[in-house]
């Protein structure tokens, strides 16, 4: 499997000099099968680069995966460029197990007056299939769900495939229970010896005192989450708008020297828009 990160910014895109490394463009993340074949997650503003991408490369048939519908995980949406070729099929699934759901944040969002473009005018020819409990198969990729701590709730997933697991859980509160969520410890086991852990990561232990219940983690409770399930890689996601890249590179040297300190065998990245992974 192979993951690039495409958008990893929290809540609203943000630009300027001191956004240059990690980027500024919000959720989205593109996975490739061994076989070539390409699940979009999320469609935060960062879609619009991977779109283009995938026009390049003639890719055809694309499947995207919601994990739920606050602005900034769906914003990119009507900017996909493969929208508007009709040679493309796009299926799309998550954000709840409920099939209206996902129907309904796509279609709400592309109408007037919000936008020129109306959803059942685009070209490309969209189905939509409903996320299940047990999870989903994309050819010899499993996708597994679990429900998120998250005002609204949400879907975290584990992507597997030949016996490697990414576990990416965004937009999650590790240390506060929203209705519907799941405890710290029921994502430590959905974690379990995954080789990539892909955490919400927002919020600094400070930051966290006035915006418990908000719905993000500090990435404290994240690096816990990473060490408790014995991630091989843990990646800090979902950088809060205001972070500039000295403070994101400050925030991953602390996890670094906490791994090192307590003799862990993990590595520790912060997601940066255009680089990727290959396990
Ligand atoms: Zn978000
Ligand atoms: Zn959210």
């Amino acid at each position: 499997m192979n993951v690039k990160f495409w958008g990893s910014r929290g809540s609203i895109p943000v630009c300027g000099k001191k956004f240059l490394k990690y980027g500024g463009e919000t959720t989205c993340l593109s996975l490739t099968d061994k076989d070539g074949n390409i699940i979009v997650i999320d469609a935060g503003t960062g879609i619009r680069n991977l779109g283009k991408e995938i026009e390049n490369k003639g890719i055809r048939r694309i499947y995207i995966v919601f994990t739920h519908q606050h602005l900034d995980h769906i914003l990119g949406f009507p900017f996909f460029t493969p929208l508007y070729n009709a040679k493309n099929e796009i299926i799309i699934t998550g954000c709840s197990y409920n099939l209206d759901s996902i129907c309904k944040v796509i279609s709400e969002i592309m109408k007037p007056p919000i936008f020129p473009v109306k959803f059942e005018e685009v070209y490309a020819k969209i189905s939509f299939i409903a996320m299940k409990k047990d999870g989903i198969k994309i050819n010899n990729l499993k996708i597994v769900p679990i429900e998120l701590s998250h005002p609204d709730g949400g879907l975290g997933y584990r992507f597997e495939e030949n016996n490697k697991k990414i576990v990416f859980l965004t937009d999650n509160e590790l240390k506060y229970i929203h209705p519907g969520g799941r405890s710290f410890d029921e994502y430590v086991q959905f974690a379990k010896n995954c080789d990539v852990l892909i955490s919400d990561a927002d919020y600094t232990e400070k930051e966290y005192e006035i915006k418990k219940t908000w719905g993000h983690s500090t990435y404290i409770d994240a690096l816990e989450l990473a060490i408790k399930c014995n991630a091989k890689k843990f990646i800090l996601f979902h950088h809060n708008q205001e972070r500039t890249d000295k403070q994101i590179d400050l925030i991953v040297e602390k996890c670094r020297k906490i791994i090192y300190e307590n003799k862990i065998d993990m590595k520790c990245f912060a997601a940066k828009a255009g680089e990727e992974i290959t396990i």
